[in-house]
């Protein structure tokens, strides 16, 4: 489980790479599973699921991430857990 929050900043508005249809592709791609539900543990919405743009809060990791959120998830600014993996933004 990993504490995270939203990105903020125009880097979310980034498309994935070409060869996937969206963020949440590349996750299931990457995974090889099925993006079912939302990703944050206090969260168990099963519609609307997109691929997150997240960073680890209390950690000198400054990657970004990509994990399965519901859109409101998607758009909370608090710090929250997920319990999906972490799959890192490739770079630009
Ligand atoms: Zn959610």
């Amino acid at each position: 489980m990993a504490k995270v929050k939203n990105m903020t900043g125009p880097d979310r508005f980034h498309n994935p790479p070409s060869e996937y249809d969206s963020w949440l592709d590349y996750w299931e791609k990457k995974t090889g599973k099925k993006a079912s539900t939302c990703g944050a543990t206090d969260c168990s919405t099963t519609k609307g699921i997109v691929g997150g743009h997240v960073v680890m809060v209390g950690s000198s990791d400054t990657t970004h991430y990509i994990t399965p959120l519901c859109r409101p998830c998607n758009n909370r600014a608090d710090t929250f857990y997920v319990s999906t993996e972490l799959i890192p933004v490739p770079e630009l």
